[in-house]
């Protein structure tokens, strides 16, 4: 076999520095989402690893150029192991960086220069023995000044690669690895042009298939080194300090853990309930070691378009794949759940500084950004992160308020960022803190009304309900709309309170009615928040009770959203509201027809078109189409169909003769008080007992006007 032995040498070179870049490109970025502590503890040691690699590699190729060499000096070759390191110590220094200016990469591209000639000096000499080789001068510095041009580059693609996650990752990581061998062999090729040697070498009988061997090994030598460095590190992650205390326990206690229902069975994240326990164990941790963590709160940006333009089946796997990303974003010792719909959550432990935390949530939200490939569509979303510090920002309970604060703060900076919790923050929570305590007087002052908006049949013109509108009446600022109060209600817990304020109060006015000798029925607006109420439809019966009213008194509004968003929560109440024979309305609803289908299997019983549907109705062809449509298909599936928004006369006929059931709007009568509403009632039906005996008529929209009725 006539094997080109020098090839063979080079060629083993060439193919274990590419795979030893290539893992250290695993390792650089596994030091640079670290905390800072272990980066100061890991990077002397992974140092050694890549200056070692350097001058393994650097006697491999000169083996592949001088077959003849011999190891003469190894005390010189030892002196060259302490430039290998230097360089070494250099690149990951530089590469695991967060932001490094161009002036670093020079500098170290400087010193490997410098220390790429004095490790070549060092072996050269080691090789073929002191005194027996001379350098040329200018190609010398011809080599160095090219090694440091080539350094800077390797250390800047090192920078680079950690954080990329972009299309053909692992291709280009291969590619780069292997450009990087070959750089290094070209800062090889031209210094071995500028040594002169002094003397003739004496000529070894050359062993080809030692030398072979003794190649191989070298080269099998430092993947297997980097490979037990990679291992070691993602060990040491997973379980920090305890990792050589792993006990049989610990693995029982983790698999006992993962069956419980901790897990989200959609993105198979932790839930809530595991973020609740976790927390709690992070904060404990935090009061005995005194260390900190920050909590941040994750909120993707529009999500809701998503659902609504491909379907909820699509949702699902941006959501699972939301889920992988922010994964790979953290580190191995933090956490992240997802708590809600498109809601999650990261707690990153082990943090000295913001530079440690800043890092991980850049990730997240570079990582979101980068669009999502699900079934031939190109989807793209971004998020909104808030990020609040235990103890610093606050105890346990404010802190989740505190990183929900700083997060509507991202938002409203125009989304796909993050913010710490702040002062300004701080301020603007103050006042929202502010309007909690004033909703909480709100609600024992008794400074809420409702407003009745009448539901009109699309046959017979008659009033066959009402939908019940909150307002308050604050004590400065005067009448308020739910808009400007709600959402805060929702997030500080009190629209459960305040909806059953709105339940009994319904309750209370039909109640009345009923003495007054006419039957009412009302429909109220449920809040997502109060889903998460499991006494819910039994609060609700219970007032019914105590008013001696049929379960037909009161029917429910959702949101078309939160039945997306929440399909398993969503589910099991509308069951509960089914079994207790109480209707169930989808609001806004009309954004697509998809969602239709997924209605089938509902216990809803009507659907609201969302007032924006009907607002193009009368200019918009399409609109009109798919208004039609929807119309079609609900009845099909049983479903009754209510026109929200209806403001003038042309809309009125256009929603009618599409055969829509009922109607609502300013057309016939904004939302009016009770009493308004009882007038109104006792006019219309006198009206229709006139109607009656006249011409079989029907009631008009000029019927419901109330000035005439007042
Ligand atoms: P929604 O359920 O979609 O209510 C319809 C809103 O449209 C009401 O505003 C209503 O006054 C208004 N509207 C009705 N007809 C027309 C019309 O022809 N043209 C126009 N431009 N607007 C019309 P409002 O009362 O400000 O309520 C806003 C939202 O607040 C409601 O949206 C509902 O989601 C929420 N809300 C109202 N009351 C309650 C409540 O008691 N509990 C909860 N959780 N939410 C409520
Ligand atoms: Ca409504
Ligand atoms: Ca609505």
């Amino acid at each position: 076999m006539n094997l080109n032995f020098e090839f063979m040498l080079i060629a083993i070179s060439i193919f274990a520095s590419s795979a030893s870049v290539l893992i250290a490109f695993e390792l650089v970025k596994r030091l640079y989402l670290s905390t800072a502590a272990s980066k100061k503890a890991m990077l002397p040691v992974y140092a050694i690893a890549v200056g070692l690699a350097v001058w393994a590699n650097h006697f491999l190729v000169t083996l592949g150029f001088h077959p003849d060499a011999k190891l003469v000096s190894p005390g010189i070759a030892l002196i060259g192991l302490f430039f290998s390191l230097i360089i070494g110590y250099g690149l990951l220094y530089v590469a695991t960086q967060n932001y490094a200016k161009i002036s670093r990469f020079a500098l170290v591209g400087l010193l490997s220069g410098v220390c790429d000639l004095g490790l070549f000096y060092c072996s050269s000499n080691a090789l073929h023995g002191v005194n027996t080789i001379q350098f040329h001068t200018s190609l010398t510095i011809l080599a160095t000044f090219t090694s440091c041009v080539i350094t800077t580059i390797v250390t800047m693609l090192f920078y680079w690669i950690k954080t990329y996650s972009g299309k053909h990752s692992a291709f280009i990581k291969i590619a780069t690895a292997i450009s990087i061998a070959t750089g290094i062999l070209a800062i090889h090729i031209i210094f071995e042009a500028a040594i002169a040697h002094k003397a003739e070498l004496i000529n070894h009988t050359i062993d080809q298939s030692k030398n072979q061997l003794t190649g191989i090994t070298i080269g099998l030598g430092m993947i297997t080194l980097f490979m037990l460095l990679l291992i070691f590190t993602l060990l040491f992650e997973k379980h920090g300090k305890q990792l050589f205390k792993i006990s049989f326990l610990d693995r029982r206690e983790n698999a006992e853990q993962q069956s419980n229902s901790m897990l989200d069975s959609l993105t198979k994240l932790p839930n809530r309930r595991a973020f609740q326990q976790h927390i709690d164990s992070a904060a404990k941790r935090s009061g005995r070691a005194g260390t900190t963590f920050a909590l941040a709160y994750i909120d993707l940006d529009h999500f809701k378009p998503i659902n609504d333009q491909h379907g909820h089946h699509v949702g699902d796997i941006v959501l699972s794949k939301v889920a992988d990303r922010l994964n790979a974003s953290v580190r191995g010792c933090d956490f992240v759940a997802r708590i809600g719909g498109d809601e999650f959550v990261a707690i990153i432990e082990e943090i000295k500084s913001n530079d440690d935390i800043s890092p991980i949530v850049a990730r997240i939200v570079s990582s979101i950004k980068e669009p999502f490939a699900i079934n031939q569509l190109n989807i793209e979303i971004s998020c909104s992160v808030g990020i609040a510090i235990y103890p610093q920002d606050g105890d346990l309970e404010k802190l989740m308020v505190c990183a929900d604060a700083a997060m509507y703060k991202a938002k409203e900076g125009g989304k796909n960022q993050y913010k710490y919790y702040d002062t300004d923050i701080e301020q603007a929570s103050e006042e929202l803190l502010a309007l909690q305590s004033e909703l909480c007087l709100a609600i024992e002052n008794n400074e809420f009304t409702l407003a009745y908006q009448p539901k009109i049949d699309c046959q017979t013109n008659l009033p066959i309900g009402a939908e019940a509108l909150i307002r308050w009446n604050h004590p400065t600022k005067g009448e308020l709309p739910p808009k400007a109060f709600i959402q805060a209600a929702e997030r500080f817990g009190l629209i459960n309170e305040i909806n059953s304020w709105v339940v009994d109060e319904c309750c209370r006015t039909i109640a009345e009615a009923k003495r007054a000798g006419f039957k009412l029925n009302f429909s109220v607006n449920l809040s997502s928040h109060q889903f998460r109420n499991p006494n819910l439809v039994k609060d609700i019966l219970k007032t019914l009770k105590f008013y001696d009213l049929d379960a037909s008194s009161l029917s429910f509004e959702i949101k078309e959203t939160l039945a997306i968003n929440n399909q398993s929560q969503f589910k099991e109440i509308l069951e509960k509201f089914s079994e207790a024979g109480i209707n169930v309305v989808l609001d806004d609803f009309g954004l697509h027809p998809i969602s239709l289908a997924y209605l089938q299997n509902l216990h809803v019983s009507e659907i609201k078109l969302d007032k924006s549907f009907i607002n193009n109705i009368t200019q918009d062809k399409n609109s009109k189409a798919l208004i039609d449509a929807v119309i079609k298909l609900a009845h099909a599936l049983d479903l009754q169909v209510v026109a929200e928004g209806v403001e003038t006369e042309l809309q009125r006929d256009i929603i009618v003769a599409l055969g829509c059931d009922y109607m609502q709007g300013y057309l016939f009568s904004k939302a009016i008080a009770a009493e308004q509403l009882f007038k109104l009632y006792a006019h219309l039906h006198n009206r229709q007992f006139q109607l009656g005996f006249e011409t079989s008529g029907q009631l008009l929209v000029s019927d419901y006007q109330l000035g005439e009725v007042a």
